[in-house]
C-alpha cells in the first residue's frame, strides 16, 4: 500500500518554482541557465501538486512521477496504471505554450532548442504510449486544476465503464 497519494516534502520549492517560468532574465545567462536547467527536472512543482490535490479529492488513487512501460525513461507526474492512463504538466515555459510560451533573446538559440527539444521529446513521449495502449493527458502548468482534474476524472470514469462492459 503507497503510503501516502502525495508527500508534502518538497513543499518549500513551490515559492522558487512558482513564476520563474516567465521572468527571463536576460543579464545572468548561464547561471540563470544553470537555474532553469534544475527547474526543468524539479518534481512536485506547484501546478502538479494543486493538479494532484484536486484529483484525490475527487476520489481517484494514482501513482506519481512513475514511467508507464517498463524500461521507459518516461516519466509521467501523474499515473492511473489500471486503466492505462498517464498525466504530464507541462511548463509553459519548458514546453512551450501558446499563451505563455516565450522566446527569451539573451542565448536565442540555445532556448530556441531546449524548447523544440521538449516539445519533440514530448510528441514523441506521447506516440511511444499510445502506441503502448495509453491515453495520455497533458495538462499546462497554467490550467485552473479544478478543470484540469474534472477532465481527468472523466476520462477514468469512461474507462473504468469500458472495462466493466
Ligand atoms: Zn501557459
Amino acid at each position: 500500500m503507497d503510503s501516502s497519494p502525495y508527500s508534502f516534502q518538497r513543499i518549500d520549492s513551490m515559492n522558487k518554482s512558482s513564476n520563474s517560468s516567465q521572468n527571463v532574465n536576460p543579464s545572468a545567462s548561464s547561471k540563470a541557465a544553470r537555474n532553469r536547467m534544475k527547474a526543468a527536472r524539479r518534481r512536485d512543482t506547484a501546478p502538479e501538486m494543486a493538479l494532484r490535490a484536486a484529483l484525490h479529492r475527487r476520489g481517484l488513487r494514482y501513482r506519481v512521477d512513475v514511467s508507464p512501460i517498463k524500461g521507459l525513461r518516461r516519466r509521467a507526474d501523474v499515473v492511473f496504471r489500471t486503466v492505462k492512463v498517464a498525466v504530464y504538466v507541462d511548463g509553459c515555459f519548458w514546453h512551450g505554450c501558446p499563451i505563455h510560451g516565450t522566446w527569451p533573446k539573451a542565448n536565442a538559440e540555445f532556448w530556441r532548442q531546449k524548447i523544440e527539444h521538449n516539445k519533440k521529446r514530448d510528441a514523441d513521449t506521447n506516440r511511444l504510449l499510445k502506441e503502448a495502449g495509453w491515453e495520455v493527458v497533458r495538462v499546462w502548468e497554467h490550467e485552473d486544476p479544478e478543470d484540469a482534474a474534472e477532465r481527468i476524472s472523466n476520462i477514468i470514469r469512461s474507462k473504468h465503464d469500458q472495462k466493466t462492459v
